[in-house]
């Protein structure tokens, strides 16, 4: 039985007070100060962990100046506070042990745009892909390009002056902020936009903190213009944090505030809102793909590419290129960047060019590609070949890819994982070369691995070097690394940060500045935040005080990593690899990961949240001294015994008398997954969360008693055999409205499904009957055009028509179909933990589905929810005793048959299961193959969780988001395509149709069996 948990992290009594004070003072926000709710923040991309004191997530820019004024009452005025976005952070900008401020989840609103004056104004929590989806229609985009554009912030991006691909001509982030509305610790609010400078003269006489700041950035970047000039690199990515340089144009004329706060890290005020510049859309675009014998061939001919007048180069090299194959996203670009027959590929050159004028565009291809036919041709520069592409949908999935290549990097075996630290050096282009050569022999010369990739154009280079920071003497490498990748990057005239900005880097601040500037940052730090309570450590300390900086050798996730046993965390690795990149926060609607993410806005309630908790929990529980993993085995092994029965009874009890436990919150986030799946191939390193959110279910209810809700899903499948019998009388009472009431207030279940009327038996009869002896005896001839159909519950008790309608499609097809008898599946048993149960069931069907493979004919299944568990859960829970049988789904085996041709020309919609496509990538396009080749046409929809996932939209609990999942992106396209244009693969989505819309749309087979 699992120990009780309490993390002895008592909150300071002054954050519980200022908490309450915040309420009285009419903070709309939230307030969270669960241990949940803090760890969920307390990592970002990097290899560093800080737990907050408290989370407050404002509403709007009111909130944070009530929380700001109120700090500065004498009673708080020791709280310290910093500013987050999404939390993509590489090098623990956004990490505090004070209280976090997290703008992400309610300051998500594009307030306005003006199109003639091309700017837009947002609030700091808006997503830079969101606002790009906003744009887009008025011809219009947010220039500023970074790989985490899907969840990194507007706030985060201003305050760490991102930038990315297309830099040369698209600029930074500072580049395109027009003005800034800034909340100071003080509660004051600092709206900044470029002036003249007799204004900002002006400004500076005020009598408060606005004027002390505007007289001390007028000073710093005045009196210093000459040593900034000198220290500061002619590079794209010039220094940040604080960007003295860009202050005063070139004449001094004219003064922008902005500019010091943008690449600020926070440390300054809390951006509210910006006003940002708009960049028209180019008209035309296209990518050359060049392909190198080397890695070293592609960076040194980016020069030659940048010459040819391209808008951006991007380089990967043959790392990079090799784990994007293994990955999901190699199906979208693979046709893209095709292998050179007898020549392995070790680099990728992707360049750019765009234009409002198509003659423009190639004229600048055709001088290109001809310079590039005489390298081919004549073997020189180690090109060994191209491909170009004017398609704006396969240029969007290239880049895709690039961007998905920290994250697959981040995918690899062993203990030791690419780390980011010297992630981001920016050389000028002209050195990149060699500087990477000399980059490469440093991390050779510590036999380490990595991958590399970047923005050539603008001598970007993205590396991270794979340690085990598990290991006290890797630790000590990352260090000495550290330092001297320093000390290379000052040799070529670069940066360490070239992109990402400081954080516990910030110690290296005065190696970059100088001493004499370093102090110059220190007063505008103190102009703005005397008391150093703004994201403190960040960038530098107030001049006089005596804070120190944060280190390179900060407290690191390791750290508390390394309190977990070896084999525990090789069992749990799936939580243990996640690397924080946030690719999970997904903004977008219409993409599958994660749905409890996206609806409920809450970081826990995410694929890397769950890891985080999970972790934590391992951690904590060994500290109990209990072995997690022979519990485990316990479980499996033995029934609970009357002791222990009663054990949980008392252990229920004290839970709903409020006794703490951290397992509850482990809980919480747990229960709140829809078990989708979908992390388990989006993600980059794969976290696939219902495999451990099973197996801590399963180890929850040693502890506690589960709900009957538990007990009805996980027998289902023995249930609905029975209760089929009877349909009508069942169905009957389920129908009672005081039925419905009983099963809400008892079970927590609601919209409970209606068995198949008629049943299926009644349907087929016994036409389709299983003889196993038969099929046995049969010769093979006999046996050719037999198809064996798997039953699985949820069709064949609560759609029995679909079930019927796949067997008479594989009769017009020619076959001879026979349905198997009903076995149990056991993924619902899977989804509530019911582990020990869920074994047996694995291998009684697995038993018997191996007999059938004996029989060597095609096994065919419904439903790929449940399909895909022969495939996943059954090779995780039997290994070698799985067997070799293979349920093919519908898609799978019709796209090798021949298929009739239909003069009907319908146009369908497809909506595939989430769960399916996101494991089986090729779905959709299958089922267009299958579709075109019978006259039929279908087109995929892009859409996100329907919100049913089995039996979670069932659950009252459940019921809001589930609904809420609906409107995000289902309801729109089958309103717009109708029911009946509209084929749905999955039965929970379908379910989910006839449940929120009346009608229920039709599988894709039963489209072609009426068409055909
Ligand atoms: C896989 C990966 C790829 C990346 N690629 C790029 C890239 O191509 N280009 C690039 O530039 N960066 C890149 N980054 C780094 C990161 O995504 C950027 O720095 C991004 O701008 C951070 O935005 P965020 O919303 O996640 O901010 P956070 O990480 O939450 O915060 C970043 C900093 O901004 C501060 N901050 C956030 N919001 C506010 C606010 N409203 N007011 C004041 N301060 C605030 C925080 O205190 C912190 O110091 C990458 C990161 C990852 C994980
Ligand atoms: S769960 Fe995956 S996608 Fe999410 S942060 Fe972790 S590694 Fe990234
Ligand atoms: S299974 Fe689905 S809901 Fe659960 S964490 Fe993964 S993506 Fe999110």
């Amino acid at each position: 039985m699992i120990p009780k948990l309490n993390p002895e992290l008592a909150l300071d009594a002054s954050i519980v007070a200022f908490s309450r004070a915040l309420l009285a003072a009419g903070f709309n926000g939230d307030i969270e100060t669960s241990y949940g709710s803090r760890l969920a923040v307390a990592t970002d991309n990097s290899i560093y962990q800080a737990l907050p004191q408290a989370v407050l997530l404002p509403k709007n820019t009111d909130d944070i100046v009530i929380l700001t004024s109120l700090a500065q009452t004498s009673s708080f005025s020791h709280i310290k506070f910093s500013p987050r976005g999404g939390g993509t952070g590489t090098n623990g900008q956004a990490l505090t042990e004070h209280v976090v401020i997290d703008l992400s989840r309610h300051m998500r609103s594009i307030l306005e745009i003006n199109v003639e004056e091309r700017w837009v104004r947002v609030q700091a929590g808006v997503i830079k892909d969101q606002l790009n989806a906003f744009l887009k229609p008025y011809g219009f985009f947010f220039a500023p390009d970074l790989s985490t554009s899907n969840r990194a912030t507007i706030g985060g991006m201003i305050n760490t002056d991102a930038s990315g691909q297309g830099s040369l001509v698209y600029g930074k982030t500072s580049d395109h902020v027009l003005a800034l509305k800034t909340v100071l610790i003080d509660g004051n609010i600092l709206k900044t936009h470029k002036m003249a400078t007799f204004e900002a003269e002006h400004r500076a006489q005020m009598p408060n903190s606005i004027g002390h700041i505007y007289r001390q950035v007028l000073a710093s970047c005045r009196d210093y213009r000459e040593q900034i000039l000198e220290k500061f690199p002619r590079l794209n990515r010039f220094l940040t944090g604080y960007d003295l340089e860009h202050v005063f144009n070139d004449d001094l004329s004219e003064f922008d505030l902005s500019r010091i706060i943008t690449g600020s890290e926070g440390s300054l005020g809390f951006v509210t809102e910006a006003k940002l510049n708009i960049t028209p859309i180019a008209k035309f675009k296209c990518l050359l793909n060049v392909k190198y014998d080397r890695f070293e061939s592609a960076l040194r001919n980016a020069p030659f590419l940048v010459a040819a007048q391209a808008t951006s180069v991007e380089t990967v090299d043959s790392k990079v290129l090799n784990l994007a194959r293994n990955d999901i996203i190699w199906h979208q670009v693979k046709e893209l960047i095709t292998e050179v027959p007898d020549t392995d590929m070790q680099g990728l050159n992707m360049v750019e060019y765009n234009s409002e004028d198509s003659a423009d565009i190639e004229q600048k291809v055709a001088a290109l590609t001809a310079k590039l036919d005489l390298a081919i041709a004549n073997k020189t520069d180690g090109i060994i070949g191209y491909q170009l592409t004017y398609d704006t949908a396969a240029i969007a999935s290239i880049y895709a890819m690039r961007k998905k290549a920290v994250g697959l990097l981040g995918n690899t075996k062993g203990s030791q994982k690419p780390i980011a630290f010297a992630e981001d050096t920016a050389v000028p282009p002209e050195n990149l070369a060699d500087f990477i050569m000399e980059f490469r022999a440093l991390l050779d010369s510590h036999g380490l691995h990595y991958g590399m990739f970047g923005h050539v154009d603008a001598g970007v280079l993205h590396v991270r070097p794979a340690l085990d920071l598990c290991d006290p003497e890797q630790e000590k490498l990352l260090r000495t690394i550290s330092d001297q990748v320093v000390k290379l990057t000052a040799k070529y005239g670069g940066l360490m940060w070239g992109e990402h900005g400081k954080g516990y880097r910030s110690e290296y601040g005065p190696a970059f500045f100088g001493d004499e500037l370093f102090n110059e940052l220190r007063k505008i730090k103190a102009a703005f935040d005397p008391r150093n309570r703004v994201n403190p450590g960040k960038i530098c300390t107030p001049y006089y005080s005596v804070d120190q900086l944060v280190s390179v050798d900060g407290q690191k996730r390791a750290w508390f990593d390394r309190q977990i046993p070896v084999n525990v965390k090789q069992s749990f690795d799936s939580s243990l690899n996640c690397n924080g990149n946030g690719l999970c926060f997904n903004y977008e609607e219409s993409s599958p990961m994660c749905p409890s993410s996206k609806v409920t806005k809450d970081r826990r309630h995410s694929p890397k949240g769950r890891a985080g908790l999970m972790r934590e929990w391992l951690r904590l529980t060994e500290q109990q001294g209990f072995d997690v993993l022979a519990s485990e085995q316990q479980l499996t092994d033995k029934k609970q015994n009357f002791g222990e029965l009663w054990q949980k009874v008392k252990n229920s009890l004290a839970k709903y008398q409020g006794e703490p436990d951290f397992s509850h919150e482990v809980m919480e986030a747990m229960e709140g997954c829809l078990a989708c799946k979908a992390c388990a191939s989006q993600c980059p390193v794969k976290v696939d969360v219902p495999s451990f959110r099973s197996r801590f279910l399963q180890l929850y209810h040693s502890r506690y008693l589960r709900p009957a809700k538990d007990y009805i899903v996980g027998n289902i499948e023995r249930t609905a055999p029975v209760l089929a019998k009877l349909p009508k009388l069942v169905n009957f009472v389920l129908k009672r409205d005081v039925t419905a009431a009983l099963l809400k207030k008892t079970v927590g279940y609601v919209d409970t499904p209606l068995l198949s009327v008629p049943t299926l038996a009644q349907q087929i009869g016994e036409k389709y009957r299983f003889d196993l002896s038969r099929l046995q005896q049969n010769s093979s001839a006999a046996n050719a055009k037999t198809v064996l159909l798997v039953q699985d519950p949820f069709t064949s008790f609560y759609e029995a028509e679909l079930v019927a309608d796949a067997l008479r499609l594989l009769e017009k097809l020619g076959f001879e179909p026979v349905l198997l008898p009903f076995l149990p599946n056991g993924k619902p048993q899977h989804v509530k933990g019911f582990l020990r149960e869920f074994s047996k069931t694995a291998k009684t069907a697995a038993q018997f589905l191996n007999q059938l493979h004996q029989l060597n004919l095609p096994l065919l299944g419904l439903d790929a929810s449940l399909v895909l568990v022969y495939r996943d859960e059954y090779t995780k829970t039997l290994g070698d005793k799985r067997g070799d049988f293979n349920v093919q789904l519908f898609h799978e085996w019709l796209l090798k048959q021949t298929l009739p041709k239909t003069s009907n020309s319908t146009e369908f919609a497809l909506l595939a299961h989430c769960t399916e496509k996101t494991a089986l990538p090729e779905t959709e396009k299958a089922w267009q193959q299958i579709f075109n080749k019978t006259g039929l046409g279908l087109k995929p929809v892009s859409v996100g969780c329907c919100g049913m996932a089995g039996t979670y939209g069932h659950e009252a609990q459940n019921l809001y988001n589930s609904k809420n999942l609906f409107e995000m992106s289902w309801r729109s396209p089958i309103e717009h395509y109708g029911v009946a244009n509209t084929l749905v693969t999955g039965f929970s989505c379908r379910s989910q149709v006839k449940r929120l819309i009346g009608d229920k749309p039709r599988h894709p087979l039963q489209a072609l069996l009426q068409a055909l």
